[in-house]
């Protein structure tokens, strides 16, 4: 049997421990301390005695007066249905017997009176007919019962009248005539709770035994049963008992799941209002069972149909209900955003706890304890930079193989996009991922996880398109450089002209009172490195680079792939606390259980410290490189921010759609959300990029600067995209266009690019942007493009360009542009457009076609034909 201690008892009883202490010392038992147990032989002994005090038992002390058992029995009713199947129906029949001296045993409730035999109708009908008796039967008793409270009350109103304090508390009782219990009388299921009513209130009447107070309500005076209900916060909970005693506390206090007698599923207002009288003794037959338990479902941005219908523990297919009951025809994986869901979930009767995403991220980052750790020195992250073939890999490779301890698991087979040296000054940890675009994408997502750059300049070549664009990517981030000055081994080397040039970018050495530490080196001879090395080292001083080296791990995903045998695997390098084995890791949008850790040389690993490069295994997919990797406490957070993140990536998008619009420029400017707006011109020649640069640079006003982030010429690559992402800047293509892969991310990112080819409409349009006047705005679609692949010699026609439609479709009528390496070379118009030998309008992508161009015979194979048209743009509001 369940024991309790004294104090449990008190608790659900509702008095305080030292009183029933008392009580229980009253009763003859032995319990004199609040973690005493207590035994259901010494309850009953407890409440044998109360009830004698309270005069309900009267009688005999030890035999009690009345015992009610309580029964179950489940039956099963087999019954025909209309398509002649037959249907189980199980029966759950609830009873309640009470014997008393000098009564007999009750009859039993329930179907179980109907005979064994007879047919299932026959069956039903005596069910039905035993369930009516009883609830007359019952129906009187409670009639009674009230009769006898009443008289009860009246007396006890007049004892109180006369004024004798003495009987006050016990002759209403005494004189109480016995009263019938009902048969469900909830007093058996909570009697102490009544009883402590009374005793905690000695000078109030004493409250009928038909329902008892909330235990909360123990300390006031008991009113009169028809306003004693206790105050039912919502549904039934504090009144649930009433009902047939079917809700009732548990034994040690625990609210259990009933059987609503009504309404079954719904959630009832208030109650209060709602008159003693109809307090039910058990029903029966067959009742839903719910489970009225008001959830408070936090709800993110958005939140897939299945998993709301989880998060309330209810069916999907119910919630699907509800929501179409709200005119949303939704499927289970269908996700829907927060304020539908806020609403379904009130609908149902649940509390909706909306959650702003940064809230459960900074809850998450809080949690993972990282302010507790103590930061300690970290070593320094370097990105090798520069224009190609001055030795990038050429320098990367000469540290690794002659820096990285070799020896250890025979050597570096694996590649992981970063590793790390040991030098007299400390490690140094190199990301290995050449390439300007890695490091400015990485920058775009916010990522920064680079402290210096070293930028390599061949010397017999000097400062190049790429070095400039690696000058700006760094300052552009705000990260150090340091100067290799490559390829000194060779004879036409002249590092003085390359620190002379250097300077002209704002790169100056140190011995010329500058920042920048430059160092002179032979990636193939290897002369110099351990100085860069030591450069490196310095420069790493100078920052004082700190990070907590225990606790939870936080860093950012460097690479990530997947590989057949070992899943998604992510080259993430830490950047605080300690990655371990086992841990949970979230990336982005992807998380996992580390399954296993790998250094940079493939050796298996246990766990990985500050600035350390490691490969991890486990995760669900593989993480975009630049991602935030940081290890959170259990799945479900995990799983939840990454849900959360992919609605926030959405977000950013829109966010930026905003920001870099040439548009919102001026509605920016007076919301005082911009005061700097960033443009990177790209143009076909230098004499247009000097002029554009000024022009833009001279646009600055008081409220809004104009900043030229790059200016160079060239087509628009991939880089000046990700720059333009990571800046949120404009573009500007002056007579030059951007490549497939540039498209890519103007596309994905919403980057504004506009290609011109007059000078002074650039001005313009940036002008009327800055004065929120801009016009509505005649932009170039670009309609079709047609790459050449060879030239023919008509004698009739002219120079006839044989070419593939590769993109939209090409019409005669519109005008063309001959663009070569994405710079635009001609301006003009067709003069032909062929099919074979038909003349045609319209020529659609995938398919050949001869284009003639007028005034223009220099087109050559490899040039691409861009058939555009001028369309009006409606200005957004
Ligand atoms: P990256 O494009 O910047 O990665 O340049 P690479 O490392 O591929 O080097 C391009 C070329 O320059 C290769 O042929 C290298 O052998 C050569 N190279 C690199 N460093 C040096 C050097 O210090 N001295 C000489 N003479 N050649 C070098
Ligand atoms: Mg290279």
């Amino acid at each position: 049997m369940a024991e309790t201690t004294v104090r449990e008892l008190a608790d659900v009883v509702g008095i305080p421990v030292n009183r029933l202490l008392a009580h229980l010392g009253e009763s003859g038992l032995h319990h004199t301390e609040a973690d005493h147990r207590i035994n259901d032989q010494e309850k009953a002994q407890l409440f044998t005695h109360l009830r004698r005090l309270h005069g309900k038992g009267g009688g005999e002390p030890a035999a009690p007066r009345k015992i009610s058992l309580r029964r179950k029995s489940v039956s099963e009713l087999r019954i025909a249905s209309s398509q002649g199947r037959r249907k189980t129906v199980v029966v759950e029949t609830r009873g309640r017997r009470t014997y008393a001296p000098g009564a007999g045993p009750r009859p039993d409730t329930g179907v179980a009176a109907a005979g064994e035999e007879g047919s299932a109708k026959a069956r039903m009908d005596a069910a039905k007919r035993a369930l009516q008796e009883e609830a007359k039967r019952r129906q009187q008793e409670l009639d009674e019962t009230f009769r006898a409270e009443a008289e009860a009350r009246e007396k006890a109103e007049a004892l109180r009248k006369l004024g004798d304090p003495e009987k006050k508390k016990r002759t209403p009782v005494e004189e109480q005539p016995v009263v019938p219990q009902p048969a469900s009388g909830p007093a058996e299921a909570a009697p102490p709770v009544a009883e402590a009513a009374a005793v905690a209130t000695p000078a109030a009447p004493v409250p009928p035994p038909a329902p008892p107070a909330k235990p909360a309500s123990s300390a006031k005076p008991a009113p009169a049963p028809s306003s004693r209900r206790p105050d039912a916060k919502r549904g039934d909970r504090g009144d649930g008992r009433e009902r047939g005693g079917r809700r009732e506390r548990g034994r040690r206090g625990r609210e259990e799941l009933h059987v609503a007698s009504d309404k079954a599923g719904r959630r009832r207002k208030k109650q209060k209002s709602r008159p003693v009288v109809r307090t039910q003794p058990a029903r029966h037959g067959f009742e839903m069972p719910t489970a009225p338990v008001v959830r408070e479902v936090a709800i993110p941005e958005t939140i897939a149909v299945g998993e709301l219908a989880q998060k309330m523990s209810i069916k999907a297919t119910e919630l699907i209900k509800a929501l179409m009951g709200l005119g949303m025809m939704v499927t289970i994986n269908q996700v829907i955003d927060q304020d539908a869901a806020v609403i379904v979930v009130e609908e149902l009767g649940h509390v909706a706890k909306p959650v702003k995403e940064s809230s459960i991220e900074e809850e998450i980052l809080q949690a993972s304890g990282e302010d507790d750790h103590p930061a300690a020195p970290r070593s320094p992250v370097v990105t090798v930079m520069g224009h190609v073939d001055h030795g990038k890999t050429s320098l990367l490779d000469y540290i690794r193989t002659t820096k990285v301890a070799a020896g250890e698991a025979g050597g570096i087979t694996q590649h992981i996009g970063a590793y790390h040296v040991e030098t007299p000054r400390g490690a140094i940890t190199f990301l290995d991922t050449p390439g300007h675009a890695a490091f400015t994408a990485m920058r775009a997502r916010g990522a920064r996880a680079t402290d210096i750059v070293v930028l390599v300049v061949a010397a017999d070549d000097g400062v190049m398109p790429q070095t400039v664009e690696a000058i700006t990517h760094a300052k552009a981030a705000d990260v150090p450089i340091v100067v290799a000055v490559n390829k000194i081994d060779r004879e036409d080397a002249d590092p003085a002209r390359i620190r002379q040039d250097l300077s002209n970018h704002e790169i100056v050495p140190e011995d010329w009172g500058g920042e920048n530490m430059f160092v002179d080196l032979s990636a193939l001879t290897g002369q110099g490195v351990d100085d860069l090395l030591e450069a490196v080292g310095l420069q790493a001083e100078v920052l004082e680079l700190s990070a907590p080296a225990e606790g939870p791990a936080r860093g950012v995903v460097v690479e990530s792939r997947i590989e057949r045998g070992r899943g998604p695997v992510a080259t993430v390098l830490v950047q605080a606390g300690r990655l371990a084995k086992g841990d949970m890791l979230l990336a982005g949008q992807e998380f996992g259980r580390v399954r296993g850790l790998f250094d940079e040389s493939g050796a298996e690993t246990p766990a990985a410290g500050p600035s350390m490069p490691v490969e991890v295994l486990g995760l669900s997919g593989p993480p975009d490189a630049g991602d935030e990797a940081v290890v959170v406490a259990d799945e479900r957070k995990a799983r939840e921010i990454a849900s959360f993140r992919q609605g926030r990536q959405r977000e950013a998008r829109l966010a930026r759609q905003r920001a870099a619009k040439l548009e919102n420029v001026f509605e920016q400017m007076q919301e005082g959300e911009i005061h700097t707006l960033n443009v990177i011109v790209k143009a076909d020649v230098q004499g247009s990029v000097e002029a554009l640069r000024d022009a833009l640079t001279q646009l600055s006003t008081e409220e809004v600067k104009v900043n030229v982030v790059a200016a160079a010429t060239g087509g628009i690559s991939e880089t000046d995209a990700n720059l333009a992402v990571a800046s949120n800047a404009i573009v500007v293509g002056f007579n030059v266009r951007a490549d497939a892969a540039a498209r890519r991310i103007i596309e994905a990112d919403q980057v504004d690019l506009r290609y011109f080819s007059v000078i002074y409409e650039v001005i313009d349009t940036v002008k009327q942007a800055m004065s929120g006047m801009l016009a509505p705005e005649f932009k170039e679609e670009i309609i079709g493009i047609a790459e050449v692949r060879e030239v023919f010699r008509s004698r009739r026609l002219g120079n006839i360009a044989g070419c593939r439609v590769s993109e939209g479709a090409v019409r005669r009528s519109s005008p063309i542009r001959v663009l070569r390496d994405s710079v635009v070379i001609y301006e003009g118009e067709l003069e032909s457009l062929r099919r074979f030998q038909d003349d045609v309008n319209e020529v659609r992508a995938g398919t050949e076609c001869g284009i003639g161009v007028r005034n223009y015979n220099d087109v050559k194979a490899g040039d691409q034909i861009e058939v555009y048209q001028r369309i009006q743009i409606e200005r957004a509001v």
